[in-house]
């Protein structure tokens, strides 16, 4: 393992870090307005490379909160008028702008969140193709024409936008899991208030400014940050004045939500925890499952609910697999993210740190094996070292709990069906990893696998053009894709007699 130095590195290809930093607002953004907080609380932003203060935001309380939902709620029928043109024409805009700033928005998340550039790059690329994505279905919003199986009546089916919306997003894609709702609300004609994570709301101020400059009028898109999460949203989903409610996060806070919805029947998308499994047949090209294990365990340091969190290896290829992943693994240089050449940044924070640290202890004392890494650096910031462990049983915390963090653990299997009941055993179903040159095995297997998205023979399968979403306890409802519209529309039958 190599680490860098923590060195405080302010200049990024003539960006300034402050500047990044300085640039960004700050305060709420209510109606098109940029305001402070009530009785201008404000919390800190940290750097997790660092585990000092960036800057202060807007720390909203339950009025302000109520505000911006006012001004969602006053902005919806006039939203709702605008054509689909108008509201395509925007979120290309917006597109272009996320395009053009590339560099200064990934350097903002990179220190407010900690991922490497190249990392933070690549999000914002994938964050703007939902705009992008979203732009072209905003024009494709259709409806039905049927004549009544009896004669007799005329069926029409249009398509209206659901309403205000709530859209509460996690830290750790902290720009794509914005623009993954707003995408779609925008080109339905919804309005929304979003509350981004406390932890890296800077991704989403600097989103406000961009879609002010886009177009996007007064009221349309509301920003509340706040360290009161519960306390400011718990009051507008009761309210009724929100139709829908689109959460990312973990299984524990959806089910929450879930039930507060439950009050006024509010629609849901819930895009929740996972515990991905990583199959590898003794049949597949071992150096594309290594370099796929690679990309659907380290993508952004393990903290992603598509990560591979448990690998099956056959029996046959394991120590290979190990070898080969443990050599890649080992070699990722790790230090703050804002260094170029960087591969591995810090996790979130303290608690991360300890939690993979304490996932790891328990996988050892279970019986597991280190292959690399395995023991968190000392210094500031909350690093942990690229992992491998193997021989890793099934009755080890590791094989429940999402781990969200650098640490891969492979199991070994010998029967196909076996390893789907295994990959099976578990309340989550976001997404399967399955590597086989077998075209019968591939099918037969992502068929029987529980899950809302199975990679065959690929390691990342999030895309804009794409319905990404899960079963079981991994949530409700699909975003992106051809499909990703229809979270934010109704659908209005009107029966018309001939
Ligand atoms: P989290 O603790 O559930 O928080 C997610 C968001 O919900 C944050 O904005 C948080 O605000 C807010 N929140 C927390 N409690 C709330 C409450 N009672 N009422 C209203 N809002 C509340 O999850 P996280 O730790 O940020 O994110 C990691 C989790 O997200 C993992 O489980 C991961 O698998 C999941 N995830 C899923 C997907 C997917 O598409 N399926 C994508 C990314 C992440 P605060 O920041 O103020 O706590």
């Amino acid at each position: 393992m190599t680490t860098a130095t923590a060195t405080t590195a302010p200049e990024h290809g003539g960006i300034d870090e402050r500047a990044v930093i300085d640039r960004v607002a700050k305060q709420l953004f209510i109606d098109g307005e940029w305001v402070d907080a009530e009785g201008s609380g404000t919390f800190e932003v940290l750097d997790p490379s660092t585990g000092t203060a960036l800057c202060a935001v807007a720390d909203a309380s339950p009025a302000d909160g109520r505000r911006a939902l006012d001004a969602a709620v006053q902005a919806q029928r006039a939203f709702a008028a605008t054509t689909p043109r108008e509201r395509s024409d925007m979120l290309m805009r917006a597109f272009q702008l996320l395009h053009e700033r590339t560099d200064e928005l990934a350097l903002l998340m990179t220190l407010e969140m900690g991922k490497p550039l190249a990392d933070s790059r690549g999000e914002i690329a994938y964050a703007a193709e939902f705009f992008r994505h979203f732009a072209e279905e905003a024009t494709r919003i259709d409806g039905g024409y049927q004549i009544a199986p009896t004669g007799g009546a005329r069926f029409l089916v249009a398509r209206q936008p659901v309403g205000p919306c709530l859209l509460i997003t996690p830290w750790n894609f902290p720009m794509a899991m914005g623009t993954r709702k707003l995408g779609p609300a925008i080109a339905a004609g919804c309005t929304s208030v979003i509350k981004p994570a406390a932890q890296t709301p800077l991704s989403m101020l600097a989103l406000g400014g961009i879609l002010a400059e886009a177009g996007i009028p007064a009221g349309v898109v509301n920003i509340v940050t706040t360290r009161r999460a519960n306390a400011v949203m718990e009051p507008l989903i009761r309210s009724g004045d929100a139709r829908k409610l689109s959460f990312t996060g973990s299984t524990s806070v959806g089910k929450v939500l879930l039930e507060q919805c439950a009050e006024q029947v509010m629609r849901t998308s819930m895009e929740l925890g996972g515990n991905a499994p990583f199959i590898v047949f003794e049949d597949a090209d071992l150096d594309e499952a290594v370099a796929g294990a690679l990309a659907a365990k380290m993508r952004n340091m393990g903290e992603a609910c598509t990560a591979a969190n448990r690998i099956y290896v056959h029996t046959s290829v394991i120590d290979a697999f190990g070898a080969k992943l443990a050599a890649a693994m080992s070699t990722m240089r790790i230090g703050r993210g804002v260094e170029e050449g960087v591969q591995v940044g810090p996790l979130i924070d303290a608690a991360a740190q300890q939690k993979v640290s304490g996932l790891v202890a328990d996988a050892v004392a279970g019986g597991a094996r280190i292959l690399t890494g395995g023991q968190a650096p000392d210094g500031d910031g909350f690093f942990y070292p690229p992992t491998v462990l193997t021989g890793v049983p099934e009755s080890v915390r590791m094989a429940r709990e999402e781990i969200f963090g650098p640490v891969a653990p492979l199991t070994a299997f010998t029967d196909e069906q076996a390893v789907i009941d295994a990959a099976n055993d578990t309340p989550y179903g976001l997404v399967a990893y399955v590597y086989t040159n077998d075209l019968r095995r591939a099918l037969r297997v992502a068929e029987a696998l529980e899950c809302g998205m199975v990679g065959l023979n690929e390691g990342v399968v999030s895309n804009p053009a794409a319905p990404f979403g899960g079963v079981k306890a991994s949530g409700l409802g699909r975003e992106g894709g051809p499909t990703g519209i229809d979270e934010f529309l109704e659908t209005k039958y009107i029966g018309v007699k001939m």
